[in-house]
């Protein structure tokens, strides 16, 4: 049997797309944009099909932009679960609306045809560079529809009910992968509920049903709260400053607070192991709620839980990574997803608070899927590199752009 483990990252703009290849299991997480599917998951899916292989899992973390539209894109032109147009799906992990609880909340009624919600689509992220990736509006186009209508395996692990996990949960992918789910807990999926039924209660003054109206309504809702929230939570910076030419030292600063995002915080997260390596992925998590679920299965001498890779929650935000998260976990691999574009991530307090926190005792590797041009030259400074003791690891692109930015494959063996 090969140990060898193959991650992919996907040109997703400000989000997420990532393949990870075990050998055996083949595990698809989120898909960015619509041409993020497009262009590049497309092409790839179908060379795997041709190869003769399925996704075991396609798990769509959280219902904001940057993960879901390529999502949508792609269930929709896979078509019918049993004859998929690019390549088979085993199950799909995906909190939808049909998965939050409000039994408790039914004290109106919906009887009346629900009015079109009308969403603002200033408030949607999408990457500049490709206009067609706005997903349209209309009804019928989220992806919980789309799931339904082609009948995917849709959370069957978890018997058709929510992907979540109040302790950690293990999950036997086959005999050699392990994944252990960590989040979303109840809590966090209710905190995600109240923010729906608040909404609705404003919008609708009825009931809350299972039509494909409420899927869409759910989505874009929530999109469009997230996007109000992370303006709030971000510097905003997009240059580094680095006063004293140790761009380290200089933006090791105290933290400010933490990401309330319900939609983040609803991100599945979870930690995988095979033939001794250990993988987590954060989606887009809110700090203290990873590392609440850590703590219920470590105790405290086994921090820093040591991984071979950390996909670092929310592409590397400062508000999603506390310096007390950071120096829980210690990574030899720190991918880092996103084009720097609307939200300057990764913001260079992460990375200056994962070199403090962990010294000069291991190398740590930073990934980047993006040049992001002139953004983080300082990080790839070679005295920076040597006084701290890591790598960087960039996209084949060259100075004038040409190249494959956006995409970028690290093996493990
Ligand atoms: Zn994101």
């Amino acid at each position: 049997m090969s140990n060898k483990i193959t991650i992919e990252l996907f040109p997703a703009g400000n989000g997420d797309a990532i393949l990870i290849d075990f050998g055996t299991e083949l595990i698809l997480i989120d898909a960015g944009f619509v041409s993020t599917y497009k262009k590049h998951l497309k092409p790839r899916l179908k060379e795997l099909h041709n190869a003769g292989r399925r996704l075991s899992k396609f798990i769509v973390t959280h219902i904001d932009n940057d993960h879901i539209s390529g999502a949508i894109a792609f269930i929709k032109a896979n078509g019918d679960a049993e004859n998929p147009s690019v390549i088979g799906i085993d199950e799909v992990w995906f909190n939808s609306y049909r998965h939050l609880k409000f039994d408790d909340k039914e004290d109106g009624t919906f009887n009346d045809t629900p009015p079109k919600i009308s969403i603002n689509e200033g408030n949607i992220s999408i990457d500049p560079d490709h206009d067609e990736q706005l997903v349209s509006h209309n009804q019928g186009t989220s992806l919980g529809s789309h799931i339904l209508k082609n009948k995917y395996a849709w959370n069957i692990t978890f018997k058709g009910a929510a992907v979540k996990a109040d302790k950690p949960k293990e999950i036997n992918l086959n005999a050699d992968i392990k994944l252990t789910l960590l989040g979303p807990t109840q809590k966090a999926l209710d905190n995600l509920a109240d923010d729906w039924y608040d909404y609705l209660k404003t919008v609708f003054h009825g009931k809350i049903n299972e039509d494909d109206f409420f899927d869409d309504a759910f989505e874009k809702m929530m999109e469009g709260r997230r996007q109000a929230d992370l303006l709030e939570a971000t510097t905003n910076r997009e240059e580094l400053v680095s006063s004293t030419g140790d761009w380290v030292e200089d933006n090791a600063v105290d933290w400010k607070k933490e990401d309330r995002s319900p939609t983040n915080g609803s991100s599945i997260t979870f930690l995988i192991e095979f033939a001794g390596k250990k993988l987590l992925f954060l989606g887009d998590a809110i700090p203290s709620q990873v590392e609440d679920q850590l703590k219920k299965v470590l105790v405290d001498s086994e921090f820093p839980l040591h991984v071979d890779v950390l996909k670092v929650a929310h592409h590397g935000a400062w508000s999603n990574n506390s310096p007390y998260l950071i120096e829980r976990i210690r990574a030899n691999y720190y991918l880092f997803s996103s084009n720097g574009r609307s939200h300057h991530h990764p913001h260079f307090e992460t990375m200056a608070w994962i070199l403090k926190k962990h010294g000069t005792v291991s190398t740590k590797t930073f990934v980047f899927n993006y040049k992001q041009g002139d953004r983080l030259l300082e990080v790839n400074k070679f005295q920076m590199k040597q006084k701290y003791n890591y790598k960087t690891i960039w996209p084949d692109v060259n100075e004038f752009g040409i190249g494959r930015d956006g995409y970028v494959k690290l093996i493990l063996e």
